[in-house]
């Protein structure tokens, strides 16, 4: 267990099917689109890996369920 000093987003890639709508509405633009293929033939988009608040307006502009995951800053995860 431990608890995250900064906030962060994890994609899962194989729920994402590369709109682009995360990368549009992220204010940070923290979120880039991968040249490699999912298993659904799709390019899936990544975090940056620093710069997010952990606002969630990602995952909310995302329309498929569970393709974003948002931890908040003090989150304690596994
Ligand atoms: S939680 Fe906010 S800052 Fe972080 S990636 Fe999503 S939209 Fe960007
Ligand atoms: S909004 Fe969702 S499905 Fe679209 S690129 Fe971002 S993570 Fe993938």
């Amino acid at each position: 267990m431990a608890v995250l000093e900064e906030a962060k987003i994890v994609v899962e890639h194989d729920q994402c099917k590369g709109c682009t709508l995360c990368i549009i509405a992220c204010p940070k633009d923290v979120i880039i689109q991968l040249s490699s293929f999912n298993t659904k033939g799709y390019h899936p988009v990544e975090y940056k890996g620093e710069g997010c608040t952990g606002c969630g307006i990602c995952f909310y502009a995302c329309p498929e369920p569970g393709a974003i995951i948002v931890y908040k800053k003090g989150a304690v995860v596994e």
